[in-house]
């Protein structure tokens, strides 16, 4: 596939300009929504500014990291989402935000940057990894939150099994074949679960014993997935152990060395290979832009999704702060909150260029699935337990749905094929 160009976008508009700043789920789901929805009178022009020619698709990163290294698998070509839709893709980053003049300016950094004018900015620009300061932790752990983190994660798994190889000394094989996870989130219990099923099997494939691979999960928590209902930590924490995952529970890290991480207990675990999924910030560029953000760095927003000063700004996604009447909590960062802010907001934008008032966004949680192993899950759904075969199908049956949404029928029948030949 060719690199498209990098877009000119300043160019001033007659019309309704809508610029919508990351193409990931929420951006694109709104911008998909918004161009198939709009019509003629509604008089709207769509800038979609993204960096990244192919959206990422983080929740199937396990797979890209430890199975065949395939990073087509999670990533979504941009230009063919949008070949045949009223999108202008400007393959650029949204720099600074003017709100007083509604001029967004697009450029890198240290660039003079394009100004771009706007009738309606919608901001989703996301979130990256968090990795606190534990001293070695930056150093020694991959974090898991692009293709690019799923690549070098395999990168480190086959060097391991290359020099593994080499050692004739059986305790230095198996320190060399430590494969260690922080955090017993879902996305830590995402990987350690697929390095639990998937490793076994590599070794095997590379000569090596699969006995002398060590998988481990370490959680500073008494208890792992401590979102999801108690019956279901359970489930997956046997699940772990009958993989031969080794879970290292309430203990805290205090810092890492080459190959082993330090407890606070003063106890010593083996991690030659280490990856660090212990949260995440939302996009860190978002407080720089003179707009209303809370103590975490999401941008707070009203019961429609707008900046509480600046009703002509949205944000939405990762990157947002939305509160949840019902509970008065923000919601988690989710894809599946991402998804449904960006239908909402293309609704609300096709609304206001209607001259309709806006509606409130009403967020509702039916169901979350957690993978552990390519081929098992836990979860709920609808206030019911669902684990195993069920769990996964429902998880991955999510993402075909979205890619179904954004790139039609053929784009999720694809997705799917991938999907059952990679967890294989
Ligand atoms: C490993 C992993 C597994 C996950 N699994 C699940 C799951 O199973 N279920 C679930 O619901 N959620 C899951 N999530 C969370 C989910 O992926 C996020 O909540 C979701 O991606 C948020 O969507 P978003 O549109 O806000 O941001 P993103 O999808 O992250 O997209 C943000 C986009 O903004 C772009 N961008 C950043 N800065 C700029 C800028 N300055 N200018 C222009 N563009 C910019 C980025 O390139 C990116 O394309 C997972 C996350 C990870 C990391």
């Amino acid at each position: 596939m060719t690199e498209p160009a990098a877009a000119t976008c300043a160019e001033p508009s007659n019309h309704r300009r809508v610029v919508i700043a990351g193409a990931g789920y929420g951006g694109t789901t709104l911008a998909v929504n918004l161009a198939r929805k709009m019509r003629p009178s509604d008089d709207i022009e769509i800038l979609l500014i993204e960096p990244n020619p192919c959206q990422q698709a983080l929740s199937e990163l396990d797979l890209v990291a430890v199975g065949p290294s395939r990073p087509e698998f999670c990533e979504l070509w941009l230009p063919s989402v949008f070949r045949d839709m009223s999108v202008t893709v400007c393959y650029n980053r949204l720099e600074d935000v003017h709100a007083e003049e509604r001029v967004v300016i697009v450029g890198q950094p240290g660039e003079e940057g394009q100004r771009v004018e706007y009738w309606r900015l919608v901001l989703a620009t996301g979130a990256v990894a968090f990795v606190p300061p534990v001293p070695g932790l930056e150093e020694h752990a991959v974090t898991m939150w692009s293709v690019e983190d799923a690549q070098e994660l395999q990168r480190r798994i086959e060097a391991a099994f290359k020099r593994a190889a080499k050692l004739s000394d059986a305790s230095a094989r198996r320190r060399m074949l430590s494969f260690t996870v922080i955090g017993g989130g879902a996305t830590g219990v995402e990987i350690v679960g697929t390095l639990g099923q998937m490793l076994p099997k590599r070794a095997r494939d590379a000569g090596l014993d699969p006995a002398d691979i060590n998988v481990r999960l370490v959680e500073g928590r008494p208890e792992i997935l401590y979102d999801l209902p108690q019956r279901q930590r359970a489930r997956a924490v046997d699940r772990l152990r009958s993989m031969g995952v080794e879970l290292v529970l309430g203990s805290m890290v205090d810092r890492v060395e080459r190959g082993q991480i330090v407890l606070a207990s003063g106890d010593r675990v083996d991690a030659e290979v280490l990856v660090f999924c212990g949260g995440a910030k939302a996009d860190p560029d978002a407080i720089k832009w003179g707009l209303d953000f809370d103590n975490s760095g999401r941008l707070i927003c009203d019961e429609h999704l707008c900046s509480p000063h600046h009703p002509e700004i949205y944000a939405i996604g990762d990157v947002a702060a939305f509160r949840d009447p019902a509970t008065n909590k923000t919601l988690p960062m989710l894809a599946q909150f991402a998804i449904r802010e960006g239908e909402h907001t293309a609704d609300n934008l096709l609304r206001e260029a209607r001259g309709e008032a806006t509606e409130p966004f009403h967020p509702h949680m039916h169901g979350e699935f957690v993978s552990v192993g390519p081929r098992w899950g836990v979860g709920w759904m609808f206030n019911m337990n669902v684990s195993g075969i069920p769990a996964i199908i429902m998880k991955r049956l999510t993402y075909v749905m979205y890619w179904r949404s954004v790139g039609g029928i053929r784009l999720a029948w694809k997705r799917l094929r991938e999907m059952l030949a990679m967890a294989r």
